[in-house]
């Protein structure tokens, strides 16, 4: 797509307005358009839909969290610049949770940096650790800003395709995927948007190909509190991974504030230094007062986040069940709050099509998943649905998506 600047010039040659024809839209971006994200979520607000698209709660989180950054932002503390790498609080924060919860010992000065969500995580350690040409290895359907990030980097992605309808990430194919220019193998467990949660020995086999051929690993872990069948364990805890992972986390997704945008990165002292090196020019420092609100949030009882999986199960079921009642195929998901869909057997082929119109047909939002993949055809009738809603919103989605079942014929 060419994104030209203005329109033909009226009036007299040299007088007023020139055309420009060169294309504006750096190269390495080209294509990327609007993020569907953005897209189907402003079509919810435009036809008055249920969105089940974009993955945010329709319900803030803890009480308590929202008041300590209240309390934070009326007492003066994170209202200008914070340090660069974080408050000390959370810095310290997150690596007792890192402590907690896979028993990892991370310094808090120097292994751990806090960043403007997992999206400057992402980009940061994508521009950091790259150099143009580098391959990433990265599992499709991919979280859009991969692609970007990747792109921005100079770098290209090798996708390793995950299939219905189990997903599990194709452990040869990663290998095969691997050239002397791959650099980075960059995985997302739990998986946005097919819910998978790579085991152990998935892992293990995948930590393995990386030391051999000695390459990075960027792995975002956003979804790590959001499981529902096996178990979240970071690669970064298998032999050999410590020097050579990247983790990313935010605190949108376990504490429900997605718009608080506090993420942020571990790793080896080496690896944090680089990927706050090129942090340090995107954003410089990220929201103040919101880091202590999410340092409190990390120090909450085990109870908390044991609750937080347990009522996203139930709401996993509340709607696989209506979606299967409404004739979709259903992957049930293990972990995060997406259940991704085949629309087949309601005798639609074209997930992107199914999606903008399915506003216009029942009044729900849902995600294509299609856009996640470069092998469009492995992607086209998958649809993606997010059950991090209101029970009765839920119930309602379910209720407007049955009339979609083709009458019987006969
Ligand atoms: N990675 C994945 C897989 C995601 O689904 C998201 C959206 N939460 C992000 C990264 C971005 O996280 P944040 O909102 O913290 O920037
Ligand atoms: N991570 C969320 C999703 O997958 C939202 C991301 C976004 O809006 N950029 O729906």
């Amino acid at each position: 797509m060419t994104v030209t600047a203005a329109q033909p010039a009226a009036g007299p040659p040299g007088g007023g307005r020139q055309t420009m024809t060169r294309t504006l839209l750096n190269s390495a971006l080209a294509g990327l358009g609007t993020t569907i994200f953005a897209e189907m979520s402003a079509l919810a607000v435009g036809t008055g839909s249920v969105n089940l698209g974009q993955g945010f709660p329709d319900t803030d989180g803890p009480a308590e969290l929202a008041r300590v950054a209240a309390d934070a932002v009326l007492a003066g503390l994170g209202n200008q610049y914070p340090p660069g790498p974080g408050i000390p609080e959370l810095r310290i924060a997150v690596a007792a949770h890192q402590k907690r919860f896979y028993g990892l010992d991370l310094d808090p000065d120097t292994e751990v940096l806090v960043t403007t969500g997992a999206t400057e995580a992402i980009a940061a350690a994508m521009l950091a650790l790259l150099e143009p040409g580098d391959e990433v290895i990265a599992l499709e359907p991919y979280y859009d800003s991969y692609a970007a990030c990747i792109a921005m980097a100079g770098a290209r992605r090798v996708p390793v395709t995950l299939r219905p309808p189990l997903f599990r990430p194709d452990l040869d194919a990663m290998r095969d995927a691997i050239t002397s220019r791959t650099r980075i193998i960059l995985l997302n467990s739990p998986h946005n948007p097919t819910g998978m949660v790579a085991t152990k020995a998935e892992l293990a086999a995948i930590a393995d190909l990386a030391v051999r051929h000695d390459l990075l690993v960027v792995t975002d872990e956003v979804y790590e509190h959001l499981v529902f069948d096996g178990e979240h364990v970071p690669i970064v805890t298998l032999p050999g991974m410590r020097e050579r992972t990247v983790t990313i986390s935010s605190g949108g997704k376990t504490f429900s504030f997605t718009g608080w945008k506090v993420g942020w990165v571990t790793g080896t002292p080496e690896l944090v230094t680089a990927v706050r090196t090129a942090k340090q020019f995107l954003t410089f420092v990220s929201s103040g007062p919101f880091q202590y609100a999410i340092a409190a949030g990390l120090a909450l009882p085990d109870a908390f986040y044991a609750d937080l999986a347990t009522g996203l199960r139930r709401k996993r079921g509340l709607l696989a069940d209506g979606l299967r009642a409404a004739g979709f195929e259903v992957f049930v998901p293990q972990g995060t709050y997406f259940i991704t869909t085949d629309i087949g057997r309601l005798g639609e082929s074209d997930g992107l099509d199914f999606c903008r119109s399915l506003p216009h047909r029942c009044g729900v939002v849902a995600v294509p998943n299609v856009v996640f993949y470069d092998d469009r055809a492995a992607g086209r009738t998958q649809v993606r649905f997010a059950f991090c809603k209101r029970d009765d919103v839920l119930a309602d989605a379910a209720r407007r998506l049955s009339g979609l079942r083709r009458p019987a014929s006969g």
